[in-house]
């Protein structure tokens, strides 16, 4: 159990108002059907090792997911408690009509956004429970040679409601190359299509080099790279969550095999505060306008 998942380890400012404000943080997964969404979620949060830290219902997360389906999970590290409310979609299938499965997932994102109005606008503000939703882990698949339409469609959908962070699915079908030529391509595509994904913000000029060095390469891998496993396998004698294969392991937790270790670091520690951040000051109040303006025409 010396394994943690660092959000603990926030700065200290952070840190001290996240404990303050207590800390909740939720987050949706998207894309398409089969793309490993449900695994990744699972081998994010370690449900299986952190089984008993967990309060709340967890769900199976082998079993195929139908609907939009809530979990959550109530972790404590080092005396912090993290209220992390992760929301599993079925995705959608791109030969079928995408629409009908994506549009529950919108509707889910608006329907947060109208509560927190309704209880901001109540007459008790002081303990509003905060359900919208900080981020969008969107699953791109590692087959396709780089944005689907229906990615595109989608994208441009959410991009003004949640922050989207861009991944790479099962990227331990793609070789080293195979990977850096899809993330350009991926890159290139958002940029041509005008999709505004979650922009990094930039690092602290005050900050050391390592700092800087680290912030530049978390910047520098998306969309990431990701692998996912719900099976603990043995490697030279130390138990790793990763993909065995004739060849050998793909070591989901292995920095060169994959970013699964950037993601997760980025979520749970280092940009946790400014996704929550971003959504209040920005998606919130998009939504907050444009409600305002259809209520007075
Ligand atoms: P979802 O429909 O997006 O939730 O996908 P699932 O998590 O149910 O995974 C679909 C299938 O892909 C399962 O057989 C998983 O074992 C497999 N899978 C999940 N993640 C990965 C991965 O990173 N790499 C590979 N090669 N397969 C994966
Ligand atoms: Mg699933």
């Amino acid at each position: 159990d010396d394994e943690f998942i660092g959000f603990a380890t926030l700065p200290e400012q952070v840190h001290r108002k996240a404990v303050k404000k207590g800390f909740e943080f939720t987050m949706i997964v998207m894309g398409e059907t089969g793309l490993g969404k449900s695994t990744l979620i699972n081998s994010l949060f370690l449900t299986d090792l952190y089984k008993d830290r967990i309060v709340g219902s967890v769900n199976d997360c082998l079993s195929r997911t139908v609907s939009i389906e809530k979990k959550e999970l109530e972790i404590e590290e080092r005396g912090i408690k993290l209220k992390l409310t992760v929301v599993d979609t079925p995705g959608f299938n791109d030969a079928i009509n995408a629409e009908e499965s994506w549009l529950p997932v919108v509707h889910y994102i608006d329907r947060q956004f109208e509560q927190y109005y309704k209880a901001e606008s109540g007459v008790n503000r002081k303990n509003i429970i905060d359900t919208r939703v900080h981020c969008c882990l969107y699953f791109i698949s590692p087959y396709g040679h780089g944005l689907r339409p229906t990615d595109i469609a989608v994208m441009k959908l959410l991009h003004n409601k949640v922050n989207i962070v861009p991944l790479i699915a099962k990227s331990d079908v793609l070789t080293k190359a195979e990977v850096k030529r899809l993330k350009e391509r991926i890159m290139k595509e958002i940029k041509e299509n005008q999709i505004s994904i979650y922009q990094f913000p930039d690092c602290d000029s005050d900050e050391d080099e390592d700092f800087k060095e680290q912030d530049r390469a978390l910047k520098e891998a998306v969309p990431f790279a990701v692998v996912g496993s719900n099976t603990v396998v043995e490697a030279g004698g130390k138990k790793i969550r990763g993909r065995m294969y004739p060849w050998g392991i793909v070591e989901v937790e292995n920095p060169n095999h994959c970013d699964f270790l950037k993601l997760r670091q980025m979520l749970i520690s280092t940009h946790m505060q400014d996704l929550k951040d971003i959504t209040a000051d920005v998606h919130y109040e998009n939504y907050r306008a444009q409600h305002i303006a259809s209520e007075m025409s």
